[in-house]
């Protein structure tokens, strides 16, 4: 039996990053318990696309030095996904000009998946599901250590007490604590644990934000579905980017008739802009996001209007048809270190550092740092935590300096794709 069983394992955050940790130190045997802020009913119907394989080859390459085969998003779900529910695969990337006409076509091999989906594989691998889950069960194997996902619970303090980690928490108004061997914060870009750890480091708005949104492609006219369907499409034009993909219908459906045309829009908005969209509408500000149904109804008339004066027709088809789209602003965090408390602390996912999603490469950050987390707990794994450290935070800084400037260069740059042409008449 190995030395570590009945060790216990904290993981701050029960979204991807703290699964795809969480799956890792149950597989080694450990007891694991996720601390999640939000219910369930909250995590439901929020996410939009996530490409499982990393197509910009500069991260590609930097992911396979670090022993993957590229995509560790792929190789985990290869390892560690015992349902092995099947992902949508994407044959054609296309870059588009402003009158619809195509610029250029590469061929890609991708795989694309929902953020929602992914969330349910990865419930369904961890504690076999849960109440509004759609992915059946993964079952348990022997050598499995104990998996418990607790929702409505937001960890407010931890601290170092002997050889464990005492973590307080909230439930109802009720504050409790639980101690571990070892803590995992996977709790996003605003991370709590990282605030206490390093209150120096925060998030920075990078001066655009986000339109993202979902609808069926049965829904868009025919000949826009057909140009669109299986393929990622691409345009810029002067301080915009947008990009359209084919993801997984409801509860991970792959029948055409259910496929969702996934559209992701980058648009400035300088500090008072982002105030004003932010403000839902009920005139409540929020500082980095708006979900599904809060968007004022005319600011996203006004943002349609824009569509249509910006984007290629397919593209703003799809971003009118969009019953409920949610916006997130653009931020930079990245933490000079990874490990605290002598290696019982640790940093992974966007609490480490949050990417620009032009990168496409948040979920595998997360992905990757759970990989490389085996390697160091496994008996005989070869990593070293100063290794890991190294590691993930260089990885980060690389990978962060690339999407600032992919950022900034279709944000506020002269993109070479970009078409500053006259509108679609
Ligand atoms: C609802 C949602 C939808 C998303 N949709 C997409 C998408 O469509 N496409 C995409 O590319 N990326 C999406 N992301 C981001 C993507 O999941 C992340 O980049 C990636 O998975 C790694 O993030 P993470 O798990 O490290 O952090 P996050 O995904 O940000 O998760 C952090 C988690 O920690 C929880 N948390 C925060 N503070 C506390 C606290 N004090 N106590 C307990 N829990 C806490 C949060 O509620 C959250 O669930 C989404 C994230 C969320 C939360």
């Amino acid at each position: 039996m190995a030395d570590h069983v009945s060790k216990k394992v904290i993981i701050v955050g029960g979204s991807l990053g703290g699964l795809f940790t969480g799956i890792v130190f149950h597989r080694l045997g450990y007891n694991v318990t996720i601390l999640e802020r939000n219910l369930p009913s909250a995590l439901k119907d929020q996410g939009a696309g996530i490409s499982l394989s990393t197509l910009y080859p500069p991260l590609r390459e930097s992911f396979k030095k670090l022993g993957t085969s590229g995509s560790p998003l792929v190789d985990f779900l290869e390892q560690y996904d015992r349902t092995k529910t099947p992902s949508l695969s994407l044959t054609q990337f296309q870059y588009l000009n402003k009158d619809g006409s195509v610029k250029e076509k590469i061929d890609i091999a991708g795989k694309f998946a929902s953020w929602e989906l992914l969330y349910n594989v990865m419930r369904a691998n961890f504690d076999s599901g849960y109440e509004l889950g759609y992915v059946r069960a993964a079952g348990k194997r022997e050598g499995d250590g104990i998996a418990t996902y607790l929702s409505g619970v937001r960890v407010i303090d931890l601290k170092e007490v002997g050889n464990l980690v005492r973590v307080e928490y909230e439930s109802m108004e009720v504050r409790s604590t639980l101690e571990a061997d070892i803590v995992v914060a996977a709790d996003g870009a605003s991370s709590t644990v990282r605030k206490i750890l390093l209150p120096e480091v925060g998030r920075i708005y990078a001066g655009y934000l986000i339109w993202r949104g979902t609808v069926r492609e049965s829904f868009l006219d025919e000949e826009t579905r057909i140009f669109l369907s299986g393929k990622l499409s691409q345009s810029f034009s002067k301080n915009s980017q947008a990009i359209n993909y084919s993801i997984p219908g409801l509860n991970g459906s792959l029948d055409p008739a259910e496929i969702l045309a996934n559209c992701v829009w980058y648009s400035n908005a300088n500090e008072e802009e982002l105030k004003r969209i932010l403000t839902d509408s009920r005139g409540v500000s929020h500082i980095y996001s708006l979900g599904i149904g809060k968007i004022d109804p005319n600011i996203k008339i006004e943002q349609i209007k824009a569509a249509k004066a910006i984007l290629p027709p397919p593209l703003a088809e799809v971003f009118q048809k969009i019953e409920h789209p949610f916006i997130q602003a653009v931020t930079d965090n990245l933490a000079p270190k990874s490990v605290f408390m002598g290696g019982k602390v640790f940093l992974v996912g966007d609490a480490l550092a949050g990417l620009r999603p032009h990168t496409a490469a948040g979920t595998a950050q997360a992905a990757m740092n759970a990989l490389l987390l085996k390697n160091v707990f496994e008996k005989d794994g070869g990593m070293g935590i100063e290794e890991w450290e190294k590691a993930s935070v260089d990885w980060a800084k690389f990978a962060q300096n690339v999407g600032v400037q992919m950022g900034n260069l279709s944000q506020f740059g002269d993109h070479p794709m970009a078409d500053n042409g006259e509108p679609p008449k």
